[in-house]
């Protein structure tokens, strides 16, 4: 982050806005809007600015800047077209420590305005770090379409409920478990479809008839992250992903992903970091148990899908016998993922009216996968966890009568931006794998729908 995003308290205090167009009518508008009181100076004024000031009391100097105005205001913006008048009053309100905003100029700037979203009191603020002001304009425009105008009211009523909550729960585990379940619950329905005394009635049911207890404790979240690319998340598992307390994650989880994780949750990694070992599972499971026990709402994020090769069925066994409430969302696995972003779609009409998912994690580097099964005309093959043992494998299908010339894909790090896709033959595949230095995670898919890829690659393409 380049700037820290915080809500300033104006109500009451002067703040200076240089310059008298359009430009600074629309910061002069947003601080009074937060209740501050204005001060301008220009020589000139557009007519909609001397409205502004006149409705709201505010001092307006037809005059040059000078340092004087900045006597006794809290907060100053430089919304002018002279670059000499923006360069002083940047200097000047530096010199005095007074927050300034030169208007498009980061440099002169200590603070930036974002765009806002007014649902007040909820506020939400967006900002590019003054990269591309309009980028974050747009994407103010894409959330005022999807935050209700209701939420302002929500926001209201149950801010008139917050001292009669904290008296009636103690800890805070249990004031947010309470608050959670109305604003996502009936009476938050209720505000958004207008109905607002009914909402009020049912928040006051919903106090009386609460119990502490009910939100004391945790719970388990096993929770697919999906194959890299945060836009394939399920929206359950954003939900959760904010919601959580403490996030348990492994190797195959991507930053991205990760970054939607709430904020301020606790983060423990539990995967490998090259030669280190990883949690053994046991202690994984135990770990879970532990945390749900301190009634904490543990994300237990993994990568792809977590009951496809990801031990899910392990985890959630221990889950039960400790009598620790859990909820499973799938994600997409990395098959899915991987064959989507490399164009290579898993089954065909004409080629594969079956899809074989595989592990290729060999123990003791033997091969005992059953070959017989795996060799078959139209099938695909995708094997997870394989690129070490890539010659065995594909020695394997050979010798077991798959064709030498069979396509083979290598997808590495699939749907991610790094993305790389290595393509050839069983004869050929290992070689090439070698050359090209992949690296985990990869995953393989064996078949003749590979040959697709030619006419379908699309992600990463210039087209
Ligand atoms: N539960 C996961 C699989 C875990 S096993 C899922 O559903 O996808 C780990 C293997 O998954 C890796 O060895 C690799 O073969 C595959 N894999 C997972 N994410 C991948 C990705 N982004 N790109 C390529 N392969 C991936």
């Amino acid at each position: 982050m380049d700037f820290l995003p915080i809500f300033f308290d104006l109500k009451g205090q002067s703040c200076l806005v240089v310059g008298g167009g359009d430009v600074a009518l629309r910061k002069a508008d947003l601080l009074v809007r937060s209740g501050a009181r204005l001060r301008v100076v220009s020589p000139e004024l557009c007519p909609d600015l001397n409205a502004l000031i006149k409705e709201n009391d505010g001092e307006y100097h037809r005059a040059v800047y000078s340092a004087d105005y900045l006597d006794g205001v809290a907060l100053v913006i430089a919304a002018t077209d002279n670059v000499d008048v923006n360069i002083s009053v940047s200097e000047d309100a530096k010199q005095k420590k007074l927050p300034v905003n030169v208007v498009d100029n980061p440099a002169l700037s200590t603070f930036i305005v974002p765009a806002v979203i007014d649902r007040s009191p909820i506020v939400i603020a967006v900002s590019s770090g003054g990269q591309s002001p309009v980028l974050a304009r747009l994407l103010r425009g894409k959330i005022e379409s999807v935050i209700p105008a209701s939420y302002g009211r929500l926001g209201e009523l149950v801010g008139g409920f917050r001292d009669q909550v904290k008296a009636r729960f103690k800890t805070i585990n249990e004031r947010r478990g309470f608050w959670e379940k109305v604003l996502q619950g009936p009476v938050a329905e209720m505000v958004f479809s207008g109905k607002d005394d009914k909402a009020e009635a049912l928040l006051n049911e919903a106090l009386a008839s609460a119990d502490p207890h009910e939100y004391q404790a945790g719970e388990v979240y096993l929770v697919g992250g999906g194959p890299g690319d945060p836009d394939l998340l399920t929206f359950k598992a954003l939900r959760l992903m904010q919601q959580a307390d403490v996030v348990v994650y492994d190797r195959l989880v991507s930053a991205g992903v990760l970054d939607l994780c709430r904020r301020d949750a606790d983060r423990i990694y539990v995967g490998k970091a090259r030669k280190n070992h990883a949690l053994p599972q046991e202690e994984i499971n135990l770990l879970l148990v532990k945390l749900a026990k301190e009634g904490k709402r543990v994300l237990r994020l993994k990568g792809g899908d977590p009951f496809i090769f990801g031990r899910g069925g392990e985890e959630i066994d221990q889950l039960m016998a400790e009598g620790v409430p859990f909820q499973v969302v799938p994600g997409i696995t990395s098959a899915s993922g991987c064959a989507a972003y490399a164009g290579i779609p898993l089954t065909h009409r004409d080629f594969a009216q079956s899809v074989r998912f595989v592990t290729g994690h060999l123990r003791d580097h033997t091969c005992d996968l059953p070959w017989r099964e795996l060799v078959h005309t139209q099938q695909t093959l995708v094997i997870y966890m394989g690129l070490i043992s890539l010659p065995l494998i594909s020695q394997g299908l050979i010798e077991n009568g798959m064709s030498p010339d069979m396509p083979i894909a290598l997808v590495e790090k699939g749907t991610q931006p790094e993305q790389r896709v290595i393509t050839g033959t069983l004869a050929t595949i290992s070689q090439l794998a070698e050359q090209a230095e992949l690296k985990p995670p990869t995953l393989i898919i064996v078949g003749e729908v590979v040959s697709l890829r030619d006419k379908f690659d699309w992600y990463g393409a210039d087209h």
